[in-house]
């Protein structure tokens, strides 16, 4: 095991988050290997952590201002031993092989455990959407999918949102795809809902989230009610985990971008929220404006080198990272265990460092790693596409409960893969060994390919 640790260090030195994301599987599933050892003989890690195809392109684009620019696109196929590939792009500067080997690698596992029949994909580009106009994103999406649309499709895969890209963005790629294959189908997910999208997918990753951490919370017999809740992010994700707790009787206190944070010791009521996602999602404004239309939260911009996040320092219950990868360091844990916090349930994709996670295990709090939590998101993508195989839709409340039965089901698959393997309540192992038996058995059965 240790071996693959060196191989893929010495091959790919530079992917230190795919490596992070590679570390905690290995670490998680070494009881698994040990008692099966055909998984060995069949070198089906060493074949896991190789995409089956990446593709990198070049993005070229006309700004407003006339001049030419250049962006990086990229798709990673990771694994389709279950199902076409399917994951998000991610549109932002960081984008680079090693965070979308890692989002990819993750999204293996995590599509596993959905139950739905979904491989593993991620893909996106160094183009940052802020700032932006309509027009430029517009232009920058059809140059991206004049490539793309060449690897993609219903059966082959299915991309989606994931940070900064969301609805007008899916819109635009969409657009571009159904005129240069001159079909319309189920290419995408996260579609507008008057063009073959689900309800309820804006929703679906937020209160995916909370149901998790409701199931976590309901094996100590208790609830969110009354709990103080810190979320970070303000996208998406942010805004309707904050909205299933809201309804679930919760209080939220902070709320984020990459400025900085809100702390509203008030808490955020649905009127604030509803002040949140016009601000986000037609503003396209900062959070600090939160501060200046409720002054009784206050507003603390980030600082450059920060060796710890002030927004996970505050007396709270529970917390739900929503932002982005390792957003929680170990003088963050450090800071939640001793404000008191009993679970954390992440709405983003690793967004703990190995040294918070650590800390989470050894306090044993309940903690929800994203390729559990987070599924909600992806699976209501997998409901999108069988509602688009069978050209109907269907209500919210059919949506909802598919999503709830969902989260449940790996919830239990988490604790039952954990406690099988020895580990306690441990839903990182579970989630690693549930994800990893379920796409290894499928890649034996379908010979060396
Ligand atoms: N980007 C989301 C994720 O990380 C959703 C992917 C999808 O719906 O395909 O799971």
């Amino acid at each position: 095991m240790n071996s693959i640790i060196d191989y893929i260090k010495i091959r790919d030195p530079n992917e230190k988050e795919f490596h992070q994301a590679v570390f905690e599987v290995v670490e998680s599933i070494k009881p698994v290997i040990a008692k099966n050892p055909i998984y060995t003989s069949q070198k089906i890690l060493e074949r896991m952590i190789e995409p089956e195809r990446t593709i990198q392109f070049r993005v070229p684009w006309i700004d407003d201002q006339g001049e030419i620019q250049i962006n990086r696109g990229y798709r990673i196929q990771m694994n389709s031993a279950i199902g076409p590939y399917k994951g998000g792009l991610r549109f932002h500067p960081s984008v680079n092989l090693s965070i979308l080997k890692f989002l990819a690698f993750e999204q293996v596992f995590k599509n596993a455990l959905t139950t739905l029949p979904m491989g593993g994909g991620k893909g996106g580009s160094d183009f940052d959407p802020k700032g932006k106009s309509d027009r430029e994103v517009m232009r920058f999406c059809q140059s991206f999918m004049s490539e793309l649309y060449r690897h993609i499709g219903a059966d082959t895969d299915v991309p989606a949102g994931d940070i900064g890209v969301g609805a007008r963005e899916i819109g635009y790629l969409f657009g571009m795809y159904k005129k240069l294959n001159n079909e319309f189908t189920g290419v995408f997910t996260g579609k507008g809902l008057k063009w073959g999208g689900s309800l309820i997918r804006p929703e679906a990753t937020g209160y995916g989230n909370v149901y998790f951490a409701s199931e976590m919370l309901n094996t100590k017999k208790e609830t969110l009610e009354d709990k103080t809740c810190l979320v970070s992010g303000s996208g998406n994700v942010a805004q309707f985990t904050i909205e299933k707790i809201i309804e679930l009787k919760g209080k939220v206190i902070t709320v984020s971008d990459s400025s900085g944070y809100i702390y509203d010791p008030e808490g955020i009521n649905k009127e604030k929220l509803q002040f949140i996602k016009e601000l986000k999602n037609v503003k396209r404004g900062r959070i600090s404006e939160y501060a200046t239309k409720y002054p009784n939260a206050t507003f603390t911009q980030k600082k450059e080198n920060e060796t710890y996040n002030p927004l996970w320092d505050h007396k709270a219950d529970c917390a739900f990272p929503s932002a982005t990868q390792n957003e929680i360091n170990e003088q963050d844990a450090l800071n939640l265990i001793k404000n008191k916090v009993q679970l954390v349930s992440e709405g983003a994709n690793m967004p703990s460092t190995p040294e918070a996670v650590k800390i989470f295990l050894d306090n044993n709090l309940l903690y929800g790693p994203g390729k559990a939590a987070n599924a909600g998101g992806v699976s209501v993508s997998g409901l999108e596409m069988s509602q688009n195989s069978m050209r109907l839709s269907w209500d919210k409340n059919e949506v909802d409960r598919r999503l709830k039965d969902i989260m449940k089901n790996i919830h239990k698959t988490c604790l039952d893969a954990s406690k099988q393997y020895g580990y306690s309540n441990n839903y990182v192992a579970g989630a690693n060994i549930a994800g990893f038996t379920k796409v290894a058995d499928a890649m034996i059965d379908q010979g060396l390919v």
